[in-house]
């Protein structure tokens, strides 16, 4: 679910998820109004039902792909993190805001530096690359403008960011930048490879907040102020940050250059977000298929997931996937409420698997505690739990302190909820309350190569059709 994208830097917009989801959903629901996180992320389905049995191995595939869709008129791709649509409603003022910045260079002139910020999914990615097209359509721009976008979640380092700008601008292959250069010596031969010609540079640096987080902000003062050494060669930078706080830390050097122009984009509401999730569904759906309050209940659990528009996207996406499995005719409400819960499930397992190996046994201990008290378990308890989960996995247990940082991250992932309680005058101590459904995050944790020998026999109705006719067959056991 984590697709490699190194290498993979340069003017392609990335939508691949971060690693860890920003905070998370609690269990499943029957409707919109209850809490959910703004996972970037998007699930499909898998492992679902299978499509009719073949009569031959090697026609596995004829059936499905030769039974038109009764759902889809359009390509799937249209509901897409990747597809970015000609029309992005609710969004005019913001592009017109960035094409207004950026026009300058089309007179020859320097457009000041832009950062862009606003939650996941308010379409920023989006609004940058209609720009751009829009921008490198107008014959002004020729030979005067050049426009690269990086998404820092795919640069390693500063030095491969350099490096592959500089490379950018190298016309043959001996100018390019070889790896294992000192910095300077890569920061100079970029200067000098942008400086070979004449022109504007617009430089998109998207999830610039991840870059800062990753490598601190030396590179950004380096291209912040790298006009100054340049003599024919201008460089305008575009930060777009899903932090809204990204500036905070930042040099005040850095953070003034970069702040030139600001341009916030608000989480979209829900009306909004039906709008957009329409235009899709026109193109992408049969006439008549989506029935009336599908894009209403996409719209209502992403406006309440942040205004995230990927979210509301994935979520009709799922839910015909969902309904097409089911061979229904048409989309339903209730296939979006199997989405959500879907969709919920995925995100969990997928932010599980990316936690460090003792955050994985502590989980593991914790959701253990939860489901033998069925509630509130201590953090003494868990502890003691975690302890013996490590010897068993013979692995020396990380200090208590080091158990406590990993309880507030636990936390501040949406998976647990730690309250403070008071224990009279023996001090006080934390309650832990697990926030994710507790069997299906175990199952993904036993998963894990490291956890696997805590595996349990899973229930018998987990992996067999349970007969309930039979008034004689064997309850849950778990071994
Ligand atoms: P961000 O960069 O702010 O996280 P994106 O620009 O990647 O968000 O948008 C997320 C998804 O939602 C993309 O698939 C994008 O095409 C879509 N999207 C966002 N805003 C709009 C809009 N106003 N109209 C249509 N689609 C949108
Ligand atoms: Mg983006």
């Amino acid at each position: 679910m984590q697709p490699s994208t190194r290498g993979r830097d340069v003017d392609e917009p990335d939508r691949s998820p971060p690693r860890v989801a920003g905070s998370l959903p609690s269990t499943p629901v029957a409707d919109p109004g209850l809490v959910g996180g703004s996972p970037p992320f998007s699930p499909t389905i898998s492992g679902a039902s299978p499509a009719p049995s073949p009569s031959t191995p090697s026609g596995i595939f004829d059936a499905a792909l030769s039974a038109p869709s009764e759902l889809f008129r359009g390509s799937r791709e249209i509901l897409q993190d990747s597809f970015v649509p000609s029309r992005l409603p609710h969004r005019e003022h913001q592009i017109r805001q960035v094409a207004e910045v950026l026009a300058p260079s089309l007179r020859g002139e320097v457009p000041s530096n832009l950062l862009i910020y606003g939650k996941i999914g308010t379409g920023k990615t989006a609004v940058v690359s209609q720009v751009r097209s829009e921008l490198l359509r107008r014959p002004e721009a020729r030979g005067r403008i050049n426009f690269i976008t990086f998404n820092c979640a795919n640069v390693d380092t500063p030095y491969s960011l350099l490096q592959t700008i500089g490379n950018h601008f190298a016309a043959k292959e001996s100018d390019r930048i070889p790896t294992g250069r000192s910095l300077d010596r890569v920061q100079a031969s970029m200067r000098d490879l942008i400086d070979a010609r004449t022109g504007t540079l617009i430089l998109v640096l998207d999830e610039i907040d991840r870059l800062v987080k990753k490598s601190g902000d030396g590179v950004l003062y380096t291209l912040s102020q790298i006009n100054s050494e340049l003599e024919k060669g201008r460089v305008v930078l575009v930060g777009i940050s899903n932090d809204l706080k990204f500036t905070e830390g930042l040099d005040a050097r850095v953070r003034s250059r970069l702040h030139e122009e600001k341009i916030l984009f608000p989480p979209y509401d829900a009306p909004q977000l039906q709008d957009i999730l329409r235009d899709r569904a026109k193109e992408v759906f049969r006439d008549g298929v989506v029935e009336p309050g599908v894009i209403e209940r996409c719209a209502a659990y992403a406006a309440l997931e942040n205004g995230d528009a990927r979210r509301a996207i994935s979520l009709l996406r799922l839910s015909a996937e969902i309904a097409e499995r089911e061979r229904a005719k048409r989309i339903t409400p209730d296939h979006v409420v199997k989405a959500k819960n879907r969709y919920d499930l995925d995100v969990v397992v997928e932010c599980v698997r990316s936690l460090p190996p003792h955050c994985k046994i502590l989980l593991y201990a914790i959701l253990q505690g939860y489901e033998r008290r069925r509630g509130g378990v201590l953090t003494g308890e868990v502890y003691e739990g975690y302890t013996k989960l490590s010897q068993k996995l013979a692995l020396p247990p990380l200090h208590p302190r080091s158990i406590s940082n990993y309880v507030i991250e636990l936390e501040s992932l949406g998976l647990i909820q730690a309250n403070v309680v008071s224990r009279g005058r023996g001090g006080r101590t934390r309650e832990i309350f697990v926030e994710v459904p507790v069997s299906e995050t175990m199952r993904a944790l036993e998963d894990d190569e490291l956890l696997k020998v805590l595996a349990r026999p899973r229930l018998l109705s987990q992996t067999l059709l349970t007969n309930f006719d039979n008034p004689n067959r064997t309850g849950p056991n778990y071994g």
